[in-house]
């Protein structure tokens, strides 16, 4: 697909409701927080528990966020909670519509920031993927992410509210009373978390949002369908398999540490061998589960044949499949994709040694959707281009 593509650009704005002045937004919080937040505002202990999970499933199961609407809670209690607590997600600020039918959403949180979220529509799955930071500390040479300082972490909150607003936004909430296992089959059957920012760098907010899509009385998604990426942060590898349990997916790229060093910063922190040490301990191991290791495609950088040699050697005896990814480029963007016969002499290489290797299609290109190439537009921190050549090593020092 070509830049000059069509797009249905539909820039709407969905009116929601602000926090208002000293309520207390519920969603993000985890049971037990909820539980607590009900009682220090004077719901009976005894009864804590019940309303808990009355408020939860009217929450993630069916998508309501009006107390008055959740019937079956009395009048009273439902003007009380109204009166003390709020149910809010980020405002959408905008929404693009590709050719391909993938959908990019701009949304607006607290303090003003701005993160993105897109939803990608295949025949036999719908994925999200779900933004994590504002930003990101890491400066990926390739990432146009990268080039956007970090402005804040995410709040629980706003990454699950991630979700519950494109779930609106598909209209996919079941009607009250109905279950979720009766509803229609999923739009939005997958989430990975590889939108902006490092999830690894913000795992208590990360963990706190994946529980509460993973929980059974609400979005109720299976741990298998979703999908954690990260650059490496290698102390933070096995909590993730202990305290959200979801799939595991490395931004790998690189076959030495030279190259890198330079691609994905944070090899200088943690290099192949340590990562690698950490896979192998991954607990949840097993054939059936596999780690996904990505690898963006860039020309004459990483894509060699010796390259594809090396990458089957480095990760023998993790059970995995490789994630070829062609670069999308970005404006300003130092590297060019790796040519079309190179990718699948590359991909064939690992394939015959015994590893899954699908080339991942690049996505909403036209409306820059497509992995990396993610940045809020308010958002000018922009380093300058010889910044980020000289923390690549590309500056020729
Ligand atoms: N910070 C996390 C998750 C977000 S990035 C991580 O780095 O894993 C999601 C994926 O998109 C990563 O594998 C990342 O390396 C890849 N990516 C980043 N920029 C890209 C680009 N311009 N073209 C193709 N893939 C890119
Ligand atoms: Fe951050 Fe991931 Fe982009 Fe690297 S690839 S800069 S870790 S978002």
């Amino acid at each position: 697909m070509t830049a000059s593509a069509p797009v249905t650009q539909d820039v709407m704005t969905i009116p929601r409701k602000l926090p208002e002045g000293g309520k207390i937004n519920l969603v993000g919080l985890t049971r037990d927080g909820l539980r607590a937040v009900l009682i220090e505002n004077g719901t009976a202990e005894k009864q804590a528990k019940m309303r808990t999970n009355q408020i939860w499933q009217w929450m993630y199961q069916w998508g309501v966020r009006d107390f008055h609407a959740m019937t079956n809670l009395s009048k009273a209690y439902r003007a009380e909670l109204d009166e003390k607590f709020c149910v809010d997600i980020p405002e959408t600020i905008s929404r693009q519509v590709s050719e391909d039918g993938t959908r990019k959403y701009l949304v607006r949180i607290a303090g003003g920031h701005e993160v993105e979220v897109v939803y990608i529509p295949e025949t036999d799955r719908g994925t999200l993927c779900v933004s994590s930071q504002v930003g990101c500390t890491l400066t990926c040479s390739f990432c146009h992410t990268g080039t956007q300082k970090l402005v804040r972490n995410l709040t629980a909150g706003e990454i699950i509210g991630q979700v519950m607003m494109a779930r609106d936004d598909l209209d996919e909430w079941p009607q009250p009373g109905v279950s979720t296992a009766d509803a229609p089959p999923r739009l939005i059957s997958n989430i990975v978390l590889m939108g902006m920012g490092e999830p690894l760098y913000n795992f208590d907010n990360v963990r706190d949002a994946m529980n509460i899509a993973m929980d059974g009385e609400g979005i109720s998604l299976s741990r298998r369908r979703i999908t954690l990426s990260t650059s490496g942060v290698v102390p933070e590898i096995a909590r993730t398999a202990e305290e959200i349990g979801c799939m595991l997916a490395i931004s790998f790229h690189a076959t030495t540490d030279d190259v890198r060093d330079k691609l994905v910063p944070i090899n200088k922190k943690w290099n192949i061998k340590e990562l690698l040490d950490a896979l192998r301990a991954y607990p949840s191991l097993s054939n059936s589960e596999r780690i996904t290791f990505e690898y963006v495609m860039l020309k004459d950088v990483n894509d060699s044949d010796a390259d594809a040699r090396r990458l089957v050697k480095l990760i023998a005896g993790i059970p995995a499949k490789i994630n070829l990814i062609p670069f999308n480029e970005w404006p300003g963007s130092p590297y060019e994709r790796s040519s079309g016969n190179r990718i699948k002499a590359f991909s064939d290489i690992i394939y015959n040694a015994g590893y899954a290797s699908p080339i991942r299609k690049p996505r909403g290109e036209d409306i820059m959707a497509a992995c990396g190439q993610l940045k809020s537009a308010t958002e000018r921190a922009r380093k300058s281009r010889k910044q980020i050549d000289a923390e690549a090593g590309l500056d020729g020092s």
